[in-house]
C-alpha cells in the first residue's frame, strides 16, 4: 500500500444546538467585530447569528449568490473594507461559504462557516468565482474556514426536495474520492461512510423532515463527504457537472443528483474497489442501478431536460466536458459522453457504455 494523506481539516463542532458556541468560538479566534454572510433567503439564519453574537456583529451582508460572481465579491470586499471588520461568519449553503471562500482569497479574512445545506463546501480548500458566463475553480489552503458549526437544527428549514438533491451532491462527492486518482485510505473510509449514511437517511427525511435525528445524521454524512471531497481529486462526474452548471446555468444539486448514476455506471464498472465499496454502502449489487432509484425515491428531477437545457446545448457540453484533458479512471472521448449526456437529458436508467 502506498499513498499520500493530506487532510487539513478544520476545526469542528457538531451536535444539535452547537450554534450557540459560536461566541466562544470567536473568542478562540480572537475576532471581536464579524460582517456576517447570508443568501436573501436566509437573512432570518443570519439575524438568528446576530442575535447570539450581538456587538460583535458589524452588520449583515445578505447578497450571496450561487457561483460567486466576481461582482459579488467585489460588492462584499467593499463592505468589508468599510466597515473594518477582522472577519466573517458565513450561515448557509455552498454559495454562501463561497461567498467568504473569495474573500480569504484576496485578504486575510478568518470566517467561520455554518452551512445549512449538505454540499460539503466548508471542508474543502476548493473556491469559485464566475465572470462573464465561465466559473474558475482553484484550490488553496487560504480559503478554508477556521472553524465550521454544524447544528442540525439549522438544516430543519432545508426545503425537502433541496434535502434530497443536496444529499446526492454529497453523494457524489463520495462516489468519485473512492476512485479518485489520489485516493487514500482515510478518505475512502468516510467517503463509504458517508454514502450509507445519505442513502439511509435521505429517504427518511423525504418523509419526515422535522426529525431531527435523522438530519442529524443527514448532517454527518454531509460532513464525512465535504472532507472526503476536500482531501481528493475528482473527476468525470464533477467535470461534467461543472460545465453544466458553469456554461448553461443548471442549479448545482438538481444537476449533480440526474448525472451521478450516469458517471457511476460509466466508471465504477472500471474501478473494483470503488465498485464494491459503493455497492456495499448502498446495500446492492448494481450500484449504478441504486443510486439512480434513491434519485427517484427522493421525488427529484430524473432529467436535464426538467432543469430546462436544451436539447441542442447536448453536442456543445459533450465538446467542453472532453475538451481539455483531465483524470478519469477510464478515458472520456466525445461521442461516448455524448451519449452519456443524451441519457441523462432524457431521464433514461443509466447503461454500461
Ligand atoms: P446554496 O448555498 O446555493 O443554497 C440554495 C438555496 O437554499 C439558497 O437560496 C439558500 O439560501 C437556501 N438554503 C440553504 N440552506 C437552507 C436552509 N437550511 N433552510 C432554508 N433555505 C436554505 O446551495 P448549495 O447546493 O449548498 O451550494 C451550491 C454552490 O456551492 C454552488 O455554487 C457550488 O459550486 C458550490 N459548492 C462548492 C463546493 C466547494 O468545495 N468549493 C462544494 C459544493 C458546492
Amino acid at each position: 500500500m502506498e499513498f499520500i494523506c493530506d487532510m487539513l481539516a478544520s476545526r469542528v463542532v457538531f451536535g444539535v444546538g452547537s450554534l450557540k458556541r459560536l461566541p466562544e468560538e470567536l473568542d478562540r479566534l480572537s475576532l471581536s467585530r464579524v460582517l456576517v454572510f447570508s443568501t436573501p433567503e436566509q437573512r432570518d439564519h443570519a439575524e438568528q447569528v446576530v442575535a447570539l453574537i450581538g456587538s460583535r456583529a458589524a452588520a449583515v451582508f445578505d447578497r450571496a449568490v450561487m457561483h460567486v460572481p466576481t461582482e459579488t465579491q467585489s460588492l462584499a470586499l467593499a463592505e468589508v473594507k468599510r466597515l473594518g471588520v477582522q472577519g466573517g461568519i458565513a450561515i448557509g449553503g455552498g454559495s454562501t461559504t463561497g461567498l467568504c471562500k473569495a474573500l480569504a482569497l484576496e485578504m486575510d479574512f478568518p470566517f467561520v462557516a455554518i452551512p445549512t445545506t449538505y454540499a460539503g463546501s466548508e471542508m474543502t480548500p476548493i473556491w469559485g468565482l464566475t465572470a462573464e458566463g465561465a466559473k474558475r475553480t482553484g484550490r488553496d489552503a487560504r480559503v478554508r474556514p477556521r472553524t465550521v458549526i454544524y447544528d442540525p437544527t439549522l438544516t430543519l428549514s432545508l426545503p425537502v426536495q433541496l434535502s434530497g438533491t443536496s444529499g446526492m451532491n454529497a453523494i457524489a462527492h463520495c462516489v468519485e474520492a473512492l476512485y479518485a486518482e489520489n485516493a487514500n485510505p482515510v478518505a475512502s473510509l468516510m467517503a463509504e461512510e458517508g454514502i450509507r449514511v445519505l442513502a439511509q437517511n435521505l429517504p427518511r427525511i423525504a418523509h419526515s423532515p422535522a426529525n431531527l435525528e435523522v438530519r442529524t445524521e443527514a448532517l454527518y454524512g454531509a460532513w464525512l463527504s465535504g472532507v472526503a471531497l476536500g482531501s481528493v481529486g475528482m473527476a468525470l462526474h464533477h467535470k461534467l457537472c461543472h460545465v453544466l452548471g458553469g456554461s448553461f446555468n443548471l442549479p448545482h444539486a438538481e444537476t449533480h443528483t440526474i448525472v451521478l448514476p450516469h458517471a457511476a455506471a460509466f466508471n465504477l464498472p472500471v474501478t473494483p474497489e470503488a465498485h464494491a465499496r459503493t455497492a456495499r454502502a448502498l446495500g446492492a449489487d448494481e450500484p449504478a442501478q441504486a443510486l439512480y432509484d434513491l434519485l427517484i425515491s427522493l421525488g427529484a428531477p430524473p432529467a436535464l431536460k426538467n432543469l430546462g437545457m436544451k436539447e441542442t446545448d447536448l453536442d456543445r457540453a459533450a465538446q467542453l466536458a472532453t475538451r481539455d484533458p483531465y483524470y478519469n479512471p477510464r478515458p472520456v472521448t466525445e461521442p461516448v459522453i455524448r451519449t452519456l449526456l443524451d441519457n441523462a437529458y432524457h431521464g433514461r436508467r443509466p447503461t454500461p457504455l
